[in-house]
C-alpha cells in the first residue's frame, strides 16, 4: 500500500479545517484552550447510585450519560477501590459519635452523608483508574484513549494551593456540597445522578472532570495499577516518599499506627525510602503478617502491649549509638529511648465493629494520641485517619517535644507529580499490590464486597470490570 493521492488530499483538508479550528478559537483536544460544541453520546450505562437513608440506600442502577461539555471527561472504569471511608454512606451506616460526645460537624468525614446530598442521587465511589472515552472540548490533559487514574485528590493547578506546591489540598477537594455537584447523567425517570465528590467511581463509567486527571502510561493490569493508583496507596506512600510533608532519611525508623491499606503502603513506601526500622501497630493479626511481608521489621499488637505501646516503639527505636555523648537521641525523663523519626498514623474510627479482632479504641482517638507520642524530638508524625471526637495530648509535649505534625491529606502526594512515580514503583517490583488487593469483584458483587470491607475481613476491595 502507499500513499494515494486521494488520500493526502484528505488528510491536507482535515490538518486545514483543524488549523480553522484554532484560529476561530475552538481548540482541538491536543492543543489550545477554547470552547467547542459538547459531545452527545447519550449513552447508558449501569453504577452503583445511592439515595436516601439506611442500608438499601444504594442500588444498581441504569443511568444516561449526558452532553459532555467544557473540561468533562468520561472515563471507561476498569478498577476502583471500595475505599473504608465510603463504607458509611454506601452501606447506609451512620457512624455513631462517642457517648457525651455532640456528634461533628462535619459528619461527612466519618460516615455520614455530604450535607444536603441525601436525597441526591449519587454514583458512589472515589476514584479508580480506566480509559477516557470522552473528553469535553476544553480538555487538554487528556485525549481519548488515554489510560488514566480518577484521583480521589484534584489538582486544578491555579489555586493557591496548588501554587504553593500544595496540591494535595487544592481548593477543589472540599468542593463537594450539594451546590457544588453538577449533573452527570439521569435516571430511566429523569432524576438527575450526580458523581460522589465530583468523581464516582462505581460504575461501567466514571464522569468527572479534568482536575481530577492524571494521565498513567502502563500497561499494568487492571487490579495492579487500580490499587497502586488507589485513595489509600496514594496516601501511604504520599506521606512516606513524596517529600512535601516529611522528608524520610535513609536509615530512619519509622513506625506505621494502623495496618490497613492505606498503613500497609505507608509500610511499604518506608521499604522503598530506605528506612531501617519499620514498626507496623494494628491489632488484626492478618494484617501484621501483611505488614511483615511488605517491608515491615517488626509489627506490634496494641491490644496487647497496652499502655506500653509507646514504650515498646521508643526501646525499637533506640539504636546502639543511643547514649549520651555518642551521638544518643535518649532524652531520659519519661521519654526514654529514641521514638520513630517518622510516624504515619492510618487508623481511624471504625463504622461497625470488625469481625476480626478489634482495635484499643473505635473512635480512633487512642492511636492518634499514641501516634503523636511514640515520635522522637525532633521527629515527624502525619495523620491520615478519619476519626471521631476531640484529641488531646500532654500538653508539655505540644509544646516543647520537637515533634512537627502534619495533617495527611492524601498523605502530601502531589497528584500529577507523584501517582506516575507511584506507578513506576510498581513497575520496578517495589510496590506489592497483590498483598492489598485481597478481594476482587465484579460490578455487581459490589456491596457484599463493601461489608468484606466495613468488617475489616479483607484489606482492602477492588471492583474490577
Ligand atoms: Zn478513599
Ligand atoms: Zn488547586
Amino acid at each position: 500500500m502507499g500513499f494515494s493521492r486521494r488520500g493526502l488530499l484528505k488528510k491536507g483538508a482535515a490538518a486545514a479545517a483543524a488549523g480553522a479550528a484554532m484560529a476561530a478559537g475552538r481548540g482541538t483536544a491536543d492543543g489550545a484552550q477554547g470552547q467547542g460544541p459538547a459531545v452527545v453520546t447519550g449513552r447508558t450505562f449501569q453504577a452503583w447510585v445511592s439515595r436516601g437513608t439506611g442500608p438499601k440506600r444504594t442500588t444498581l442502577q441504569d443511568v444516561k450519560l449526558r452532553p459532555v461539555t467544557g473540561r468533562m471527561v468520561v472515563v471507561r472504569t476498569e478498577a476502583t477501590n471500595l475505599c473504608y471511608s465510603n463504607v458509611g454512606v454506601v452501606l447506609g451506616i451512620q457512624a455513631a459519635p462517642p457517648s457525651g460526645a455532640a456528634a461533628p460537624a462535619n459528619a461527612a468525614a466519618v460516615g455520614g452523608t455530604l450535607a444536603g446530598t441525601d436525597a441526591m442521587a449519587l454514583i458512589q465511589g472515589h476514584g479508580g483508574v480506566g480509559v477516557v472515552e470522552a473528553v469535553g472540548p476544553e480538555v487538554r490533559r487528556v485525549q481519548v484513549g488515554d489510560r488514566v487514574c480518577v484521583s480521589g485528590t484534584p489538582q486544578c493547578g491555579s489555586c493557591y494551593h496548588c501554587l504553593r506546591g500544595r496540591a494535595d489540598i487544592c481548593q477543589l477537594l472540599g468542593r463537594n456540597l450539594a451546590s457544588d455537584l453538577i449533573p452527570v447523567a439521569d435516571l430511566r425517570d429523569g432524576t438527575p445522578v450526580y458523581s460522589n465528590s465530583h468523581i464516582g467511581g462505581l460504575g461501567e463509567l466514571m464522569v468527572t472532570w479534568e482536575e481530577w486527571i492524571v494521565p498513567v502510561v502502563s500497561k499494568a493490569s487492571n487490579v495492579d495499577l487500580g490499587m497502586i493508583c488507589s485513595c489509600v496507596s496514594v496516601a501511604g506512600l504520599g506521606a512516606t516518599t513524596s517529600g512535601t510533608l516529611a522528608t524520610l532519611a535513609p536509615g530512619s525508623a519509622v513506625a506505621v499506627v494502623g495496618c490497613g491499606p492505606l498503613g500497609l503502603s505507608a509500610v511499604q513506601g518506608a521499604r522503598i525510602g530506605g528506612a531501617s526500622t519499620i514498626i507496623g501497630i494494628d491489632p488484626i493479626r492478618a494484617r501484621r503478617d501483611v505488614a511483615m511481608k511488605v517491608g515491615a521489621t517488626h509489627v506490634l499488637d496494641p491490644n496487647a502491649e497496652g499502655d506500653r505501646l509507646i514504650e515498646r516503639v521508643r526501646a525499637l527505636t533506640a539504636g546502639p549509638t543511643n547514649r549520651t555523648w555518642s551521638g544518643g537521641r535518649d532524652s531520659g525523663g519519661r521519654r526514654s529511648g529514641a521514638g520513630a523519626d517518622l510516624v504515619v498514623e492510618a487508623a481511624g474510627a471504625e463504622f461497625v465493629r470488625p469481625k476480626l479482632e478489634q482495635g484499643p479504641d473505635p473512635s480512633g482517638i487512642l492511636p492518634m494520641q499514641q501516634a503523636y507520642q511514640m515520635a522522637s524530638a525532633g521527629g515527624h508524625v502525619i495523620t491520615t485517619g478519619l476519626v471521631r471526637g476531640t484529641i488531646a495530648l500532654p500538653a508539655f509535649l505540644f509544646a516543647i517535644g520537637g515533634v512537627t505534625h502534619s495533617g495527611g491529606q492524601a498523605g502530601g502526594a502531589n497528584p500529577m507529580r507523584d501517582i506516575p512515580r507511584f506507578v513506576e514503583m510498581f513497575h520496578a517490583g517495589r510496590y506489592d499490590t497483590k498483598a492489598l488487593a485481597t478481594r476482587v469483584v465484579g460490578l455487581r458483587d459490589v456491596l457484599g464486597a463493601y461489608e468484606e470491607v466495613a468488617y475489616r475481613t479483607t484489606v482492602t476491595a477492588l471492583m474490577v470490570l
